[in-house]
Order: structure tokens, then sequence, then C-alpha cells
């Protein structure tokens, strides 16, 4: 442990020299069916590049098909959605998705488990990353003596370890107990705004989603029925071109 650590601290930061722009969405018209089941319904959403979007939603809205469709997942069978300005189609090398269960693999190390995540498997930058989400002493450990919260750690740096310029959330924080999930929430907010990556966090923890994003979208009968826009307590650029909405969810 202490000589990964060591290695570590030697390594070049990468959090300011490498942050990219985040990614532009736009969803048009889109329809998601699964046989006769209409999930999502001639659904529109832009996301200006670099925002931090919450959606929120009951059970079994759609809330997860729709982070499948804006990551190449899943299909539209009419509309379309557009990633950086070019037509979906598959899992881009530039967005990455993380789930609530951290969906490590057991057999491997902490540090290989991020080394998954970049090309090459660049051991320098998966320490790096390792760092970043404060688990570098652990780097040589198997995910299974780490805690729920740690596990999701490592599930971040596996997801940040490429540099994304799109990073999607389906409730990564939803299995975790209130004290982790807020540094964990933390965590997220502090990386987003020194990457720069666009955001979107699904939840169904709507003081989560006030306390991350600075606008919150609820998906209700496949399709988006409120689009708020978060007055933040922090300081931060919020000139993003979308409407402002009386809110009834927040
Ligand atoms: P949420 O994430 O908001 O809970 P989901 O997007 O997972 O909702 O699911 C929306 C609806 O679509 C649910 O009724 C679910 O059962 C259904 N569904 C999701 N994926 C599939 C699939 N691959 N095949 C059939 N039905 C699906
Ligand atoms: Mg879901």
């Amino acid at each position: 442990q202490q000589q990964a650590q060591t290695v570590i601290s030697g390594g070049t930061p990468t959090s300011t020299s490498t942050s990219t722009r985040g990614l532009q969405v736009e969803v048009r018209d889109a329809v998601v069916q699964f046989g006769d089941l209409t999930v999502l319904q001639k659904l529109e959403l832009s996301i200006p590049a670099g925002q931090f979007l919450a959606v929120v939603g009951r059970s079994g809205c759609g809330k997860s098909t729709l982070l499948r469709l804006l990551a190449g997942l899943e299909q539209a069978s009419q509309g379309s959605v557009a990633i950086g300005g070019a037509a979906s189609s598959g899992l881009r090398s530039d967005v990455r998705v993380m789930f609530q269960d951290a969906r490590l693999l057991p057999w491997k190390s902490v540090l290989d488990n991020v080394r998954i995540g970049v090309p090459g498997g660049d051991r320098s930058k998966a320490l790096d990353a390792l760092e970043l989400v404060g688990l570098a002493d652990r780097a040589k450990e198997w995910p299974s003596v780490l805690s729920g919260g740690q596990r999701q750690r490592v599930a971040l740096a596996r997801a940040l370890v490429s540099n994304p310029s799109l990073l999607l959330f389906d409730e990564p924080l939803g299995a975790l107990d209130a004290l982790t999930r807020i540094e964990m929430q933390q965590l997220i907010e502090r990386l987003w705004q020194e990457r720069k990556f666009t955001a979107v966090l699904v939840t169904h923890d709507v003081s989560e989603a006030v306390a991350l994003a600075d606008r919150v979208v609820l998906v209700e009968n496949g399709t988006i029925s409120q689009d708020t826009a978060i007055a933040l307590a922090r300081p931060r650029e919020k000139d993003n071109g979308f409407t402002h909405y009386e809110s009834s969810i927040l």
C-alpha cells in the first residue's frame, strides 16, 4: 500500500491540465418502445455543454431508459439523439456511465479495475484517477474488501480515468448510507467543477438533485413534464440559456 502511494505522489496531476469541454446533448422527439410499452413518447431535451442536469421521476417512468438512450445503449424508434453534434450510434469513448452497483470485476485489483477504463490500461493514469477519488492507498486490494461507498469511488475513478466529456450517472448513490452519500455528492461536484464534463444524474432523491445539479427535469408519462433551473448557493457561471419554470417538485 505504501509503495503504491509513493508512485502516485510522483505522478502528474491531470485535473487542470487535461480538462475537457463537456459535450452538448440534443434529444428531439425521441420515442422508445419495448414491445407494446411506450416508455419515452416524443421526448425533447437539450443539454448545453458543461451543464449538470438531474433527471428525477417515479420508479418505472423511464429515467434509466433515457440515460441509456443518451449513452447510445438504447435505440429510439423515432426522433434523434445527437451528442456533441453527431448522431448517436453506440457508446462513444468520450461518454461514460456509472450505475448504482459499482460493477467491478471481483478477480481484478482496485487498480486493474480502474485500468479497464483507459485505453491501453495506462497504469499511471489509473493511479492518478484513484488519487482523485481518495483511494490511492487501496490500489492493490480486491474490491471485495472495500465498503459500498469505496466501491463506488473506484467506479467513479474508472469512469473518469479516460477524462470523458459526458458522464452519465444512474442512481450511483442510491445504495449508500446518508453520510457516505453526502461525501460522494461533494466528490462528484468537485470533479465536475474541475473536469468540466457534461453531467446527467438520474436520481429519485430530489434533495440530491437540487444539491448537485443546476437544472432538474421531471420525467412523467414518457416525456419531460417539468424543467427547473436551480438557484445555486455556490458561485458558478449560470448562463445556460434554458427556460426557468415554476416548480412543484422542489
Ligand atoms: P426508471 O429508471 O425510471 O425506474 P426504466 O427506464 O428502467 O425506469 O423503465 C421504464 C419502463 O420500461 C419500465 O416499465 C420497465 O419495466 C420498462 N423496461 C425498461 N427496459 C426494458 C426492456 N429492456 N425491455 C422491456 N421493458 C423494459
Ligand atoms: Mg432506473
